[in-house]
């Protein structure tokens, strides 16, 4: 699944190909993807112009000029793929296509289906029902040692299953919370309320790390993801952990050790991250 350095990712690219431009022929192959595209879809898109191509947690968010914003999730395996003139081609799975008026095309490519579009005024985008209950993004400034400090006192759940709360957090998954709480010599299981202010501090700047080194990368990859640009990112060749049982940790050469948290995965070294 795309997390947020993905998405990210997924923004930039379309930003450049996008911002400005006015969508044309905008086609919707079928009525629904997890959940059904919105009444008049297509005609609604047609004939917008392209403010801005931002995002929030994990979602895409295209705002319009006609004062709705598009919002976009790629689910488990979607893909939008701009297409460039020697390789357009279209395959099966291409739910949502469309092109700019400066002659980009752009496919919304899906095998799974769980992604998600909707169409909602930009004014009350914040209390879009996907949005509502998100907490902070973990990138911006109002995220700090203080703020997390304060989601998680009282806390007992362990601080695997805290991270990838995202009323706590918007936007990390798996991979980058198991990043995060090695960078941060935490053990998955901790408690969240138990954090000492020095590891809460670790744990902040761990997570503000690895979103940025894999933002940098170009986005990790996993199976049924690629960048907007059709390429590979390749940060996954840097994870500390994650996806590493049995190999040696980076830092002390202990075997990376996994166990199951809430149905999951969680990889750690049992001798860096502190129980
Ligand atoms: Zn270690």
């Amino acid at each position: 699944m795309p997390e947020l350095p993905e998405v990210e990712t997924v923004c930039r690219g379309l930003s450049g190909p996008l911002t400005g431009t006015v969508l044309r022929g905008v086609e919707v192959r079928r009525p629904d993807l997890r959940q059904p595209f919105p009444p008049r879809f297509a005609q609604r898109l047609e004939g917008q112009k392209v403010l801005s191509v931002r995002r929030r947690a994990k979602y895409i968010v295209i705002d319009l000029d006609g004062q709705d914003s598009w919002l976009i999730h790629l689910g488990m395996s979607g893909r939008m793929v701009i297409d460039r003139p020697e390789t357009d081609k279209e395959r099966p799975h291409d739910h949502v296509v469309f092109s700019t008026d400066t002659g980009h095309r752009i496919r919304y490519h899906d095998p799974r289906r769980f992604g998600m579009m909707d169409l909602t005024p930009t004014a009350n985008l914040s209390c879009h029902p996907a949005l509502a209950g998100l907490g902070p993004e973990p990138l911006e400034d109002a995220f700090t040692p203080a703020s997390l400090a304060s989601q998680l006192t009282g806390c007992r759940s362990p601080i695997k299953t805290a991270l990838l709360d995202q009323a706590v957090v918007a936007g990390l998954g798996n991979i980058y919370v198991a990043e995060a709480l090695f960078i941060a010599k935490i053990h998955p299981t901790r408690p969240a309320g138990s954090l000492t202010k020095a590891e809460t501090a670790r744990l902040v700047q761990g997570i503000k790390h690895v979103l940025s080194a894999a933002i940098a990368a170009g986005g990790s990859s996993l199976r049924d993801y690629v960048q907007t640009d059709g390429e590979l990112g390749y940060f996954q060749t840097q994870w500390a952990v994650y996806g590493r049982e049995a190999e040696a940790c980076l830092a002390c050469k202990t075997p990376v050790q996994r166990i199951q948290q809430g149905g999951r995965s969680s990889f750690f070294c049992p001798k860096c991250q502190r129980k």
